[in-house]
C-alpha cells in the first residue's frame, strides 16, 4: 500500500489537506503525516496545490548497485561542491555589498544542491538502502565538535526500516 508523505519545504500551509483527509492523518503537531492513521487514499496529494504531498509505497525497492569507481568519483565531486559551498558562505559573511552577499549565498545554495544530487547518484538515493545505513552510522559516531547531526542520524537509524 502507498502512504502519504509531506515535503515540508514545498508546503505553503494552506491546510487543504487537513480538510480532505478522512482520518485526520495530516493534522499533526509537527506537520509530519501520521502514517499509522494514513489509509493511502491519496486525496490529500490530489488536493494539495503545492504538490507537497507524494504517495509512496511503504516498501521501496533496493538501491541500484554502483561500482566502487563510480562511488569514489561522485563522492570526490560532491566533496568539492561541499568545499565550494563553505567558501561561498565565508565570502558572503564578509561581503561588502548586498549584491555580493546575495550572489555568494546563491552560489552556496547551488553548490549544496549539486552536492546532494551527486550523493544521490553515488548510491544514497534511497534512505533505506545499506549505503545510507552505513553513512548514518558514520555520522552517528561523530562528535559534536565535528558539526555533524549525530543525534539526528541516531534517530534515523532507529526509525528507518532498512531493506538491504
Ligand atoms: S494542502 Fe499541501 S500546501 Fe496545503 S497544508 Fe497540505 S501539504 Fe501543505
Ligand atoms: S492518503 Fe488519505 S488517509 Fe493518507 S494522509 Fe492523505 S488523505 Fe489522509
Amino acid at each position: 500500500m502507498k502512504k502519504a508523505y509531506r515535503n515540508l519545504m514545498l508546503c505553503t500551509k494552506d491546510c487543504l489537506c487537513l480538510y480532505v483527509c478522512p482520518t485526520g492523518a495530516t493534522d499533526t503537531e509537527d506537520s509530519i503525516i501520521d502514517l499509522e492513521k494514513c489509509i493511502g487514499c491519496g486525496v490529500c496529494a490530489e488536493s494539495c496545490p503545492s504538490k507537497a504531498i507524494s504517495m509512496l509505497p511503504e516498501e521501496l525497492p533496493p538501491q541500484q548497485p554502483k561500482t566502487d569507481a563510480v562511488k569514489a568519483g561522485l563522492g570526490g565531486m560532491a566533496q568539492r561542491k561541499a568545499d565550494e559551498e563553505k567558501q561561498a558562505l565565508q565570502l558572503a559573511q564578509n561581503a561588502g555589498t548586498d549584491g555580493l552577499y546575495r550572489l555568494m549565498n546563491a552560489i552556496a545554495k547551488s553548490s549544496r544542491l549539486v552536492a546532494e544530487d551527486l550523493m544521490r547518484e553515488a548510491g544514497y538515493m534511497l534512505p533505506q538502502s545499506a549505503n545510507s545505513r552505513e553513512l548514518l552510522k558514520e555520522i552517528a559516531q561523530m562528535s559534536s565538535e565535528e558539526d555533524m547531526p549525530a543525534a539526528a542520524a541516531k534517530k534515523l537509524l532507529e526509525k528507518i526500516k532498512f531493506n538491504e
